[in-house]
């Protein structure tokens, strides 16, 4: 992970809002603690989802029931908390799905599965976009071997490597 860029905030009385809602699988989970803690280093709160933020995560899964439908209700409830915060749509079904994704209202972010570990580097500010950005390459281009561990989060504490054949073998199952 490359965590040599500058601090999005550098100095700051009262510090940027983000909160996260993962779907999915352990391995998911404990993406969004990796994912977490690197706004963390750049100067952001982390708080519960269902408060006002700048910025939300939603870290999908592929496989879940009525992913569209459940998605869309997700993004409401965040944009219920800030009708301004900031919505990055991250995951296996970002990376299913990009364009149906970014085309949901409200949507102003989406990464595919080799993108999402620099999400913070992909929101220069913090206004809502016009019209919603994706960067998901190929998943057969992607190559990364991310680890990631969760501590804190709703899983027990655990550490698990995770290669791209896990999200592959998911992607590529759900869309044939
Ligand atoms: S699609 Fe598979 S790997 Fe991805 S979050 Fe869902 S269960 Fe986990």
């Amino acid at each position: 992970m490359n965590s040599s860029f500058l601090p999005l905030v550098k100095s700051a009385t009262k510090l940027p809002k983000v909160a996260f809602y993962t779907l999915g699988c352990k391995l998911n989970f404990s993406e969004t603690a990796t994912i977490a803690r690197e706004f963390e280093t750049q100067n952001f709160e982390r708080v519960a989802f269902e408060s006002p933020a700048d910025v939300y995560v939603i870290n999908t899964c592929s496989v879940t029931e009525n992913a569209d439908k459940k998605l869309k209700g997700i993004v409401q409830k965040a944009l219920a908390q800030n009708p301004e915060g900031f919505i990055a749509v991250i995951g296996c079904y970002a990376q299913l799905q990009p364009q149906q994704i970014v085309a949901l209202d409200g949507v102003d972010l989406v990464l595919g599965a080799s993108e999402k570990f620099k999400l913070p580097q992909y929101i220069n500010d913090l206004a809502k976009k016009k019209i919603g950005e994706v960067h998901a390459c190929e998943i057969s281009e992607v190559n990364f071997y991310e680890s990631s561990f969760s501590i804190s989060d709703r899983t027990r504490a655990f550490l698990k490597y995770k290669t791209v054949v896990t999200i592959n073998a998911h992607i590529v199952h759900t869309s044939s």
